[in-house]
């Protein structure tokens, strides 16, 4: 069956002829009808235009063309531009919209002999971490349909976890590859700032947000990241600097310095998760890696700075949605009642909040005191990471600290369910690589273990997770039929 292989084992298997690419889109397919709707993972999926492409990409292999994607479906969060294909960050006020244009990322999928799986659901423009703030309703997770899959990439950690989609893309603003990648039981890499092209994707906070792949295996992470990473100059943050090509051949933890921290493990940590935490570091340290407790006072920070910047920096970002430019238009008599009905109706309650915030730091008179401030912390706590950067191999701590929560249960205390991005916060504000993968199940729910590395090391550290997930007790695929 194909959908029990992982993304390398498929191109692999497509590349050498032994599978075609359509059989692949016609297995995943077939997964999507079956269990699509139940999840809420996609917001758009259309399984001809799947199956064109991947004839298309027969076309090209028949042509002698070597694609390092070849016929691998890749679903894509829904705030991710795709030529021809709506893109609405699962907000209103964008419903109906159809770039004109694909993201860097996607046009560099399409190039590999990637196919384009759908669009996948999300919290509105990735404000949140329950994936309940989409308007097109929740995510569910495939270990437990009353659970959230997190956010706010849910719907393509629901997707790759129920082996509806091989591998897939997310964004990661504050966590939101991350966290999502580890209630659902699968890999998450957020590349260094700069490293993955942000052409094309939807601006929430533009110096936090990074795109990077989800998929089953670090390996197959590794490849997506390999295809989709590397110098863009459509993106004026982009690094000069190759794509990610990670060597996974070494695979041992020897000699590998990893630190932990009780700053990141926070008072908040479930016990359930702590115990697997401990157990996964113990396993580390018996394949070789040295494990050393460090302090990150400044982490303490992060959460609260984090909130400061990420809403100024969106307040700027979504005045473009006004139902001029974009999108549906709630008309009004004239031009500002027309903006102004049309944010007012067709964002949503959690996006608003933010737009509300960001413009209240970044006014005159509290400009000083929040959003100047708050940088000041958030370059706090770059060198301090930095510093214990120098000295080790990556930072390690639990992806959140709790498992996946009940649908509706953090509804009633949004501060709670922002405390859960501790851990995964530093990394965005830092501009460092991170990546999460599973590490055990608690109580029958899958557990993240987070690696941060130094900026630009974003190959040494994708070495390092590979060696720790070979180490590490597979969690094997959450019982969905
Ligand atoms: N949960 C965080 C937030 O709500 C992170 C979101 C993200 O990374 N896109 O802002």
């Amino acid at each position: 069956m194909p959908v029990d292989r992982t993304a390398t084992e498929l191109v692999r298997d497509v590349q050498s002829g032994r599978l075609a690419p359509s059989e692949v889109v016609r297995a995943y397919a077939e997964r999507v009808d079956r269990f699509g709707e139940r999840l809420g993972a996609f917001l758009w999926f259309d399984a001809e235009a799947a199956l064109a492409e991947a004839r298309r990409v027969e076309e090209r292999l028949a042509a002698g063309e070597s694609l390092p994607l070849a016929g691998l479906p890749v679903a894509i969060k829904d705030n991710i531009s795709t030529r021809g294909i709506p893109t609405t960050c699962a907000s209103k006020i964008l419903e109906g919209y159809v770039p004109p244009f694909d993201a860097t990322v996607v046009e560099r999928l399409r190039r590999a002999g990637a196919v384009v799986f759908g669009k996948t659901n999300l919290d509105e423009f990735a404000m949140g971490g329950s994936n309940e703030t989409s308007a097109f309703g929740p995510v569910r997770n495939p270990w437990d349909l009353e659970r959230s899959p997190g956010g706010s990439s849910g719907g393509s950690a629901a997707a790759v976890a129920a082996r509806l989609a091989p591998a897939a893309l997310g964004s990661d603003t504050g966590g939101s590859i991350r966290m999502p990648a580890a209630l659902c039981g699968i890999v998450g890499f957020k590349p260094t700032y700069g490293r993955c092209s942000r052409f094309g994707l939807v601006a929430f906070g533009s110096s936090l947000d990074q795109i990077g792949p989800m998929a089953r295996t670090v390996e197959d992470a590794a490849l997506v990241a390999e295809a989709i990473t590397g110098h863009d100059p459509k993106d004026g943050t982009s690094v000069a600097c190759g794509p990610v090509r990670a060597d996974l051949s070494e695979g041992t933890l020897k000699g590998k310095r990893l630190a932990y921290s009780k700053e990141l493990t926070g008072d908040a940590l479930h016990p359930a998760v702590a115990r697997t935490f401990e157990q996964a570091l113990e396993v580390l340290r018996a394949e070789g890696a040295e494990l050393a407790e460090v302090s990150l006072p400044s982490v303490r920070l992060a959460v609260s700075t984090y909130y400061i910047l990420a809403p100024a920096e969106a307040s700027s970002n979504l005045a473009r949605f006004d139902g001029v430019r974009f999108g549906p238009r709630a008309e009004g008599p004239g031009h500002v009642e027309t903006v102004a009905r049309t944010r007012g109706r067709l964002f949503g309650h959690e996006v608003k909040t933010r737009i509300v915030i960001g413009t209240y730091v970044l006014s005159a008179g509290y400009y000083e005191a929040y959003y100047a401030k708050a940088q000041q912390a958030r370059t706090l706590l770059r060198r301090e990471f930095l510093e214990v950067l120098d000295r080790f191999d990556a930072i390690v701590s639990p992806t959140a600290p709790v498992t996946a929560f009940r649908l509706g249960e953090m509804s009633a205390d949004p501060v709670a369910l922002k405390m859960l991005d501790l851990c995964t916060i530093p990394a965005n504000m830092g501009g460092f690589c991170a990546v999460s993968i599973p590490c055990g199940l608690a109580e029958g729910l899958p557990v993240g273990l987070q690696l941060l590395g130094a900026p630009m090391r974003d190959e040494a550290l994708l070495g390092t997770a590979h060696a720790a997930e070979r180490a590490l007790p597979s969690i094997g695929a959450p019982p969905l039929n």
